[in-house]
């Protein structure tokens, strides 16, 4: 059946600039109720829905550092940026009856629950949509290898990871017109040319465990159930 989606449970990445719209810092709310009505229309159609959120929009641990702040310390409100992420995405899917849980790495039970692995897949197969917060819970890492980490404990079939181009490309799509869109490259090529699809160690993750992920547009409307469904243009990089 071609309206059946190809995969059963997925772990949707996307950064935190992807809630700013058009803005330069933080959230907008029409952006973040837009991209959780694409998570709802996959989650319509069964699939089980892993989210990790980044933390750009607010707080980015390197950005602090290089402002003289301690890394680790900067870090960790890099993470804590995540879980307000998060918090705002759950409440834009509940406003929709997507029952969710925030689920964080670094304890904060007032706010959300602990991360607990098999009590996260049981959510899954509850089909409650599980938003993974604070990163890893480490300093030094970033959202990208939290979605790979959290993709391979939760038995997901891929990584989407959703972008503002639809795709993986030789060069900035958006400042060369002659820049060439992969369909599919090796984890190897994406690390040796620093093709910028995800930091080196969520690669170096995703290609150890055979996990695939996919790059494809977040601002297509529609876009990510389509991806879903095998249509539109994405690359795939296992
Ligand atoms: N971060 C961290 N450990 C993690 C995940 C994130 O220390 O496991 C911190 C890090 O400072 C990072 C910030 O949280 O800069 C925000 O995450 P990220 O940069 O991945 O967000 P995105 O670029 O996806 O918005």
């Amino acid at each position: 059946d071609a309206r059946q989606p190809k995969y059963k449970r997925v772990m949707l990445k996307i950064s935190g600039e992807a809630l700013m719209g058009d803005g330069s810092y933080g959230l907008n709310p029409p952006t973040v109720a837009r991209i959780a009505q694409e998570v709802k229309s996959v989650h319509d159609m069964g699939v089980e829905i892993c989210m990790v959120i980044g933390g750009g929009n607010i707080f980015r641990g390197l950005a602090g550092s290089a402002q003289g702040m301690e890394r680790t310390t900067a870090d960790y409100m890099g993470m804590l940026a995540t879980v307000m992420n998060a918090l705002a995405m759950q409440s834009a899917l509940e406003e929709l009856g997507v029952y969710t849980r925030v689920i964080s790495a670094i304890p904060m039970d007032q706010v959300c629950e602990p991360y607990i692995r098999r009590r996260a897949v049981r959510h899954l197969e509850k089909k409650r949509v599980c938003i993974f917060a604070a990163g890893t819970g480490n300093p030094y890492f970033t959202t990208d290898t939290a979605a790979t980490l959290r993709a391979n404990e939760m038995a997901c079939e891929a990584i989407f990871k959703g972008t503002k181009v639809d795709g993986v490309y030789d060069k900035d799509p958006k400042k060369f017109d002659d820049a060439k869109r992969y369909d599919v490259v090796s984890y190897d090529e994406a690390l040796a040319k620093r093709l910028g699809v995800m930091d080196a160690s969520a690669i170096a993750l995703a290609r150890d465990n055979n996990m695939p992920i996919i790059v494809f547009s977040l601002d297509e409307p529609g876009g990510f159930k389509g991806i879903l469904a095998g249509q539109g243009t994405y690359t795939t990089v296992k």
